[in-house]
C-alpha cells in the first residue's frame, strides 16, 4: 500500500493553528482546521479526533479526498473526526482552496437559522464580500443528526458554498475557506467577531454594510497584514510540545 506521509513543513504551523482557534474562541472541544498536503494535492492534512487545544504533531493524519486514511498511524492516533467529509469535498470542488476550518463558533449560529447571510460590517471582514452561503442539510437528506458523516453530505455542502469564503450551516455551525492556514484562522476569527457585531448593528437599526468593492479592497489590504496577527496569536498559545 502506498501512504502519503504529512508534509512536515505545515504541521507545526497546523498543531499552532489548533491551538490558536481554541485560545481566540472559535473552536471548543469540537471543530477542526485541515490543510492541502504540500506536495500531493489531492489529500490533506488533518488532525485524529481530538480536541484542538491538546493537538500534537503525532496526532497529524493525512487523508484523502474520500476521507480515507493515507498516512501510517499507530495506537497514539485515534479515530478520524466524523466530520473529515467537510474537509476533502471541499478541496476537491475548489483548486484554490489550500485550508479549511469547520466550528461551531456561537455567535455566527443565529445567522444559519434565519436566512441572513454573515456580511462585512467592518473592514476586518471584507473577505465576506457579497456574503456568506447558507447550507440546509435538511433540504438534501431530510432529518439527520446535523453532522456531514459522508462524502455525499460534504458534496452537498461544498455546492452550497460555491465560491464563497464562508458557508453557514443551519442548526449546527459554519465552515470557512482560505489560501493558507493563516488566512483561514483569521477568517475563522473574524467571521465570528462580525457576526456579533453584525448582531448588535441589526439590533440598532439598519445596517450599511461594505460594499463589495469595498471588501474586496479590504480584504486584499489586510491579507498583507494577517503576520503580524498571527505572531500574537502565536505568542499567546506558548511553545507547543511535539
Ligand atoms: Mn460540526
Amino acid at each position: 500500500m502506498t501512504t502519503t506521509e504529512p508534509d512536515t513543513s505545515l504541521v507545526e504551523k497546523l498543531v499552532a493553528a489548533n491551538r490558536i482557534l481554541y485560545d481566540q474562541g472559535v473552536v471548543d472541544g469540537l471543530g477542526h482546521i485541515s490543510v492541502r498536503h504540500g506536495t500531493a494535492a489531492d489529500t490533506f492534512m488533518l488532525s485524529c479526533s481530538r480536541a484542538p487545544a491538546l493537538v500534537v504533531a503525532r496526532d497529524i493524519v493525512c487523508y484523502d479526498l474520500d476521507g480515507n486514511t493515507v498516512s501510517q498511524t499507530d495506537e497514539t492516533n485515534g479515530r478520524p473526526y466524523l466530520e473529515r467529509f467537510i474537509h476533502g469535498e471541499i478541496y476537491r470542488t475548489r483548486p484554490d482552496v489550500l485550508a479549511v476550518v469547520h466550528s461551531h463558533s456561537p455567535s455566527v449560529i443565529p445567522f444559519g437559522v434565519t436566512g441572513h447571510r454573515l456580511r462585512p460590517i467592518y473592514h476586518m471582514a471584507g473577505f465576506l464580500g457579497s456574503g456568506s452561503a447558507l447550507f440546509d442539510i435538511r433540504t438534501d437528506v431530510g432529518d439527520t443528526d446535523m453532522l456531514i458523516r459522508n462524502s455525499e453530505l460534504g458534496r452537498a455542502l461544498a455546492a452550497s458554498l460555491g465560491a464563497r469564503t464562508c458557508v453557514l450551516m443551519r442548526g449546527h455551525g459554519s465552515t470557512t475557506v482560505g489560501n493558507s492556514i493563516e488566512q483561514v484562522v483569521y477568517r475563522a476569527i473574524y467571521a465570528e467577531h462580525n457576526a456579533k457585531l453584525q448582531t448588535q448593528a441589526m439590533a440598532l437599526g439598519e445596517v450599511t454594510y461594505l460594499s463589495a468593492q469595498e471588501a474586496d479592497l479590504a480584504a486584499a489590504a489586510n491579507d498583507t497584514q494577517i503576520g503580524r496577527s498571527w505572531d500574537l496569536w502565536l505568542r499567546r498559545v506558548g511553545k507547543i510540545e511535539g
